[in-house]
């Protein structure tokens, strides 16, 4: 764990020193849009749509988010069903990562393919570069809440650098974005302060940085995180440990990485089920029904919510007053025609009710309307008369 928490600080650190690079350059960078009125029989200024290809849909959605009509994004790893470590793209994709005019990769490691055989021409925005992580560092870097913004930022900076013109269109749509991220990042941080001691364990180390920012501790044995992020098997002694961890119920929360699994993460979660530790499922790339990085990211965190603390934050939800604190928050912050931008980006999402704030507590405990506040401890009461009668087996057997 010490290591861990020294790796992240070193990477949050190098992370503000590359952004502070960036954003020298990013400076330097506008200053020809300025001379050119003066240039008027130069080369005619780009028009756009800029061309963008992103390596994964996660990095490609948030690319999408940023350039609206001013962008046509292509993400090459979309799915959910891909081995997404041990991807290889196909001659296609490399076609189409050649005809970009800006790439946007994750980088450490995780899609060296993307960016292998560039021209030097090619503008890169890398959230490993932006964040200074190295391979061997973890690189799900999409669920750090300092790599997104930090990417946001430097996403931006790539467009108005391909296309001066819409500069202001860039910049807007940069706030509407980063004021959503802020209010992301206040409810979570208010879960957070009143959620201590929380600890988790993990089938592979997809959300560690997510876990991270919300003040989890990991407990999953080294030995097995260690042989999992180096693309190996794990021991048996750390499946061991790992086995005998969730069934003396030494976590509060499981995290399984649906898109990595195998026999030992199947016979984990089996544990977990048979322990009743409850299992949160993750995949590595945004999952088809998610509409945007951040919309997934809170779906991810009410999930995580649902199985630590059900009731968390669904006390007010009938009176409705937790849902009115987060829309002004909301109001407040974006300012103008920067909410109807944002709005249009997520307009999926919204089809629920307009009213509804855009990053919200989804309470299962209210859904379930008993108002109980040990939802799922009632559950299991319920459950005990069924084995008297000897009905035990269908619920454990799952
Ligand atoms: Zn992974």
């Amino acid at each position: 764990m010490g290591t861990q928490i020294t790796r992240l600080t070193r990477l949050a650190a190098a992370g503000l020193s590359a952004v502070l690079l960036f954003a020298t350059t990013a400076c330097a960078a506008t200053s020809p849009a300025e001379t050119e009125p003066d240039n008027k029989t130069s080369v005619p200024a780009p028009t756009g749509p800029i061309n963008v290809v992103a390596s994964l849909n996660q990095w490609g959605s948030l690319a999408a988010e940023l350039g609206g009509d001013d962008v046509e994004v292509t993400s090459i790893v979309n799915s959910t069903n891909v081995d997404a470590h041990d991807f290889e793209p196909k001659t296609s994709d490399v076609a189409k990562l050649s005809k970009a005019q800006i790439i946007v990769a994750n980088g450490a490691g995780y899609d060296s393919w993307a960016t292998k055989s560039m021209t030097k021409t090619t503008n890169i925005v890398s959230a490993a570069s932006v964040m200074g992580a190295v391979e061997g560092d973890n690189p799900h870097l999409w669920f750090s809440k300092d790599a997104r913004s930090s990417m946001a930022t430097a996403i931006t900076d790539a467009y108005i650098k391909a296309l001066p013109s819409k500069k202001k269109a860039f910049q807007k749509r940069l706030k509407a974005w980063q004021a959503d991220e802020k209010s992301l990042e206040t409810w979570a941080s208010e879960f957070t302060k009143s959620h201590s001691n929380l600890t988790y364990a993990a089938t592979e180390p997809v959300v560690y940085y997510l876990m991270a920012d919300l003040g989890f501790k990991d407990q999953t044995p080294k030995g097995y995180t260690q042989s999992t992020a180096s693309g190996g098997e794990p021991a048996p002694a750390d499946l061991q440990s790992f086995q005998k961890l969730i069934e003396d119920k030494g976590v509060d929360v499981l995290v399984n990485n649906t898109q990595e699994a195998s026999d030992a993460t199947n016979m984990i979660t089996g544990a977990a089920g048979r322990a009743d530790v409850p299992v949160v499922d993750v995949s590595e790339q945004m999952p088809k029904d998610a509409d945007t990085l951040n919309a997934w990211i809170n779906q991810l965190i009410n999930t995580i919510i649902d199985a630590v603390d059900p009731s968390y934050g669904c006390e007010d939800a009938t009176d409705g007053d937790t849902a009115d604190s987060n829309a002004n928050s909301d109001d407040s912050s974006a300012e103008g025609s920067a909410t109807d931008d944002a709005n249009a980006q997520g307009s999926k999402a919204s089809t629920g009710s307009s009213t509804e704030p855009k990053y919200i507590r989804q309470c299962k405990a209210a859904a379930s309307s008993d108002s109980s506040q040990d939802s799922a401890k009632a559950d299991a009461a319920n459950g005990d008369p069924g084995d008297a009668s000897g009905n035990d087996q269908t619920d454990s057997g799952k």
